[in-house]
């Protein structure tokens, strides 16, 4: 059947196959609307085959914790996506999953939760730099007055040692610093060197790195990441996952066709998927005729 969702008619357009949206959040975040079960019925009115359910994880010591569940809600949480998977099941597989952020020091709190669940993947994220949230709006006056050179320098320097604890199977949105516009025009020779020991982390590790549409909806209007970094990580044989970071169910899905347009682009055929913290991957089928 041919998936209805006004993405999937350019998918379809293009060529390619539906691939799972890993990215996805649930109110339990106080930030996202739509239960879980209305995520899953987007995800199947849109004609994808997997999802994953990948709130915001609780954090130790009070960090950011207006933006993500306590860890006293984690069994609800838990237990909402087993009840949408036995009701999904045999239309749509439904993942277990956390977006757990990433700060130096946070790792013994992070295999803490590892340890709560039988995951079937963890997204390691950074949205700090030191006490910094950068990609709250609330924050972003600092960009004004920051370096913006050493910002992106730091920024990668933290995503490529979230990478090296090997607590990750995904990295999500790998230049999520860009979110509010503050580019540099050209990446310069210290922040290209800096994605380089970022992306050579991610190896190292054998992690994957998102390729997240949620930055088409910010400000700065571009995919994570920019397409300069998907090329090296190309050539390098990084995996990706695709995700929306749907804040609400009209947001899964969005701008697939897009991003699998960036992998294909590079050479990169197939996708990522896990099962319980082991990796499949999924080729993108080409429709031809
Ligand atoms: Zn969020
Ligand atoms: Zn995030």
């Amino acid at each position: 059947m041919i998936p209805q969702a006004k993405f999937s008619k350019t998918l379809n357009h293009q060529g390619f196959q539906v691939v799972p949206d890993y990215h996805m959040h649930t109110p339990r975040c106080n930030h996202a609307t739509g239960d879980i079960r209305a995520y899953a019925q987007a995800a199947c009115d849109a004609g994808l085959s997997e999802i994953g359910m990948s709130d915001h994880s609780p954090m130790p010591h009070g960090f950011d914790k207006a933006w993500r569940m306590d860890e006293s809600e984690l069994s609800s949480f838990i237990a909402e996506v087993q009840a949408a998977q036995v009701e999904f099941k045999g239309q749509l597989s439904i993942k277990s999953a956390l977006e757990v952020d990433f700060y130096p020091g946070a790792e013994p709190y992070i295999q803490h939760l590892a340890a709560q669940h039988n995951w079937d993947y963890l997204m390691g994220s950074v949205h700090f730099i030191g006490d910094w949230g950068f990609d709250n709006p609330d924050e972003v006056a600092k960009f004004e007055s920051c370096d913006l050179e050493q910002v992106y320098c730091d920024y990668f320097d933290v995503l490529g040692q979230s990478a090296a604890t090997g607590l990750f199977d995904v990295i999500g949105h790998p230049d999520l610093i860009k979110k509010f516009g503050y580019v540099l025009e050209q990446p310069s020779s210290r922040v290209e060197a800096a994605e380089d020991a970022m992306l050579a982390a991610v190896k190292a590790a054998d992690v994957v790195l998102e390729i997240s549409s949620a930055g088409l909806r910010k400000p700065v209007a571009e995919m994570y990441p920019r397409e300069g970094l998907v090329e090296k990580a190309a050539a390098l044989h990084i995996p990706f996952t695709y995700g929306s970071d749907a804040h609400s169910p009209a947001e899964v899905g969005f701008a697939m066709d897009d991003c699998l347009s960036v992998l294909l682009k590079y050479g990169i055929k197939e996708v990522a998927t896990f099962r319980q913290r082991k990796r499949t991957m999924m080729p993108l089928k080409v429709i031809t005729g």
